[in-house]
Formats: C-alpha cells, structure tokens, sequence
C-alpha cells in the first residue's frame, strides 16, 4: 500500500485528493464527462473538479 501511486487527473494531471485532506480534488463521474466531452468537444477519458471549471 506504502509504494502506491498518486491517481491524476488525465486532463489537466492534477493530483486526485481526497477531501478528508481538506484541499479536494475529485474526478468527476462518467454522466459528467461525456456531457462535457459533447459540450466543448474535448475528448479527455475524464475530468477533475479543478479542471473542469475552466471547461465550462
Ligand atoms: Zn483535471
């Protein structure tokens, strides 16, 4: 468990947090991203809370 990776965001490669660290960084569900992807034609496989403000 100690050697495992940080999950980032394959948008913008922010790092994932969780919030009981306070600064939270969520990737968003799938219903979201597709909605997105449709909306400003990205094509990212998903999206972070951090990123997907500058988006929309
Ligand atoms: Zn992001």
């Amino acid at each position: 468990m100690a050697t495992a990776t940080k999950p980032t965001c394959p948008n913008c490669n922010a790092e994932i947090k969780s919030p009981i660290f306070g600064d939270a960084n969520q990737l968003l569900k799938g219903a979201t991203v597709e909605f997105i992807n449709k909306f400003t034609n990205n094509q990212s496989t998903n999206y972070c809370t951090r990123c997907y403000k500058d988006l929309m």
